[in-house]
C-alpha cells in the first residue's frame, strides 16, 4: 500500500490548475515530483508539491499561490510599488500573504519600523516555514508581529494606522471574497495614516478586465488615487497578474516612484523590481488601457 501523498488535482504526474470561474478553457499544468502537503483547513483546500521545474508550489483551493522559482516577480512588484509610493513607511500591514513572501520585501525598506501580517488561515504560514525556505524568511524579522484571522474583521480594528497595506489575497472566490469589494476598501481608507498608499491583487488584464473594472471603480469611489499596473510571471494565468495601486494623497503619483533603492543595492537584494520598471509596469497594452479608462 502506498504511503505516498496523492491530490486529485494531480493526474497521471502532473499538477492542473483548472478552473471554469476563473480561467475557463485553460489551465496551467506543472509536472510533480512529490507530493509534499494535501489537508484541508478550516477554510480551504492546502496543497504543497515539489515540481520538476518550478521548486516547491503552494496551491489554494486549485489556484497556484507561489512557486519558488517565479515567486519573487510577485512579491517585490505588489511590495515596492506600495512602499516606494510612499514618502517615509513605517509601520505597514499585509492581509493575506500567509506564506511570507511580501513580508520579506517589506522588511527590505530600513526607514520600516514594523510589519504586520494577517491571514485567516493559520495552515498557509505552517506549510511556508516547512516547504518555502525563502518566503519563510519574511516571518524571521524581529520587526514582523502575525495575527491569524479574517483581514476584513482585523482592519475594522484600526484607524490612522498604517502607512502602507498590501492586499495579497487569493483570487475572490472563498474567503478572499470580501477583499474585492467597497466596503474592505473603507475599511483600508480609514486604517490608513493620511498619505497612506495601498496595493491589491488585482488579476490579469487578459482574463478578468470585468473584475478589474469593478475593483477600479470600487478604489476610486474610496481613494483620490487609483493607478493599475501589472508584472510579468510565467505560473500565474496568463503569465501576468495586476494590481491597483491606491493612494490617500490626491497628489500622488504612483507612476513615478518617490523612493527606490539605488542601483546597486537594487541588484542586491530585488530579481525583479528596479526604478524603471516601477514607472514601466504602468504602461498598459491599448485595449487594457481603454477598457480601464471606462472604470
Ligand atoms: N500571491 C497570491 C496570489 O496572487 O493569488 C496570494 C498568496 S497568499 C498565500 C493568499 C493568502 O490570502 C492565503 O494565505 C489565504 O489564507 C489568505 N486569505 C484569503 N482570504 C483572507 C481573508 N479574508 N483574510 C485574511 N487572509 C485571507
Amino acid at each position: 500500500m502506498s504511503t505516498e501523498l496523492t491530490h486529485p488535482s494531480i493526474v497521471d504526474g502532473w499538477f492542473r490548475e483548472i478552473s471554469d470561474t476563473m480561467w475557463p478553457g485553460e489551465a496551467m499544468t506543472l509536472r510533480v515530483k512529490k507530493v509534499l502537503h494535501a489537508a484541508k483547513s478550516k477554510y480551504q483546500d492546502v496543497l504543497v508539491f515539489e515540481s520538476t521545474d518550478y521548486g516547491n508550489v503552494l496551491v489554494l483551493d486549485g489556484a497556484i499561490q507561489a512557486t519558488e522559482r517565479d515567486e519573487f516577480s510577485y512579491q517585490e512588484m505588489i511590495t515596492h510599488l506600495a512602499l516606494n509610493s510612499h514618502p517615509n513607511p513605517k509601520k505597514v500591514l499585509v492581509i493575506g500573504g500567509g506564506d511570507g513572501g511580501v513580508l520579506r520585501e517589506v522588511v527590505k525598506h530600513k526607514c520600516v519600523e514594523e510589519a504586520v501580517l494577517c491571514d485567516i488561515d493559520e495552515m498557509v504560514p505552517e506549510v511556508s516555514k516547512l516547504y518555502l525556505k525563502e518566503m519563510k524568511k519574511g516571518f524571521e524579522d524581529e520587526r514582523v508581529t502575525v495575527h491569524i484571522g479574517d483581514g476584513f474583521k482585523f482592519l475594522a480594528e484600526y484607524k490612522n494606522t498604517f502607512d502602507c497595506i498590501i492586499t495579497d489575497s487569493s483570487d475572490p472566490e472563498g474567503p478572499a471574497a470580501s477583499l474585492f469589494q467597497k466596503p474592505y476598501f473603507e475599511l483600508l481608507s480609514d486604517a490608513l495614516t493620511e498619505k497612506g498608499v495601498i496595493t491589491t491583487q488585482a488579476e490579469s488584464i487578459w482574463l478578468h478586465l470585468d473584475i478589474i473594472k469593478d475593483l477600479k471603480k470600487a478604489c476610486k469611489s474610496v481613494f483620490p488615487t487609483v493607478e493599475y499596473a501589472y508584472t510579468t510571471i510565467p505560473t500565474y494565468p496568463s503569465g501576468q497578474i495586476g494590481f491597483m495601486v491606491c493612494s490617500k494623497d490626491p497628489n500622488a503619483t504612483p507612476k513615478v516612484p518617490l523612493r527606490f533603492f539605488d542601483d546597486e543595492e537594487n541588484d542586491k537584494i530585488n530579481k525583479y523590481y528596479n526604478k524603471e520598471i516601477h514607472s514601466a509596469s504602468f504602461v498598459l497594452p491599448t485595449w487594457a488601457r481603454k477598457a480601464l479608462n471606462e472604470a
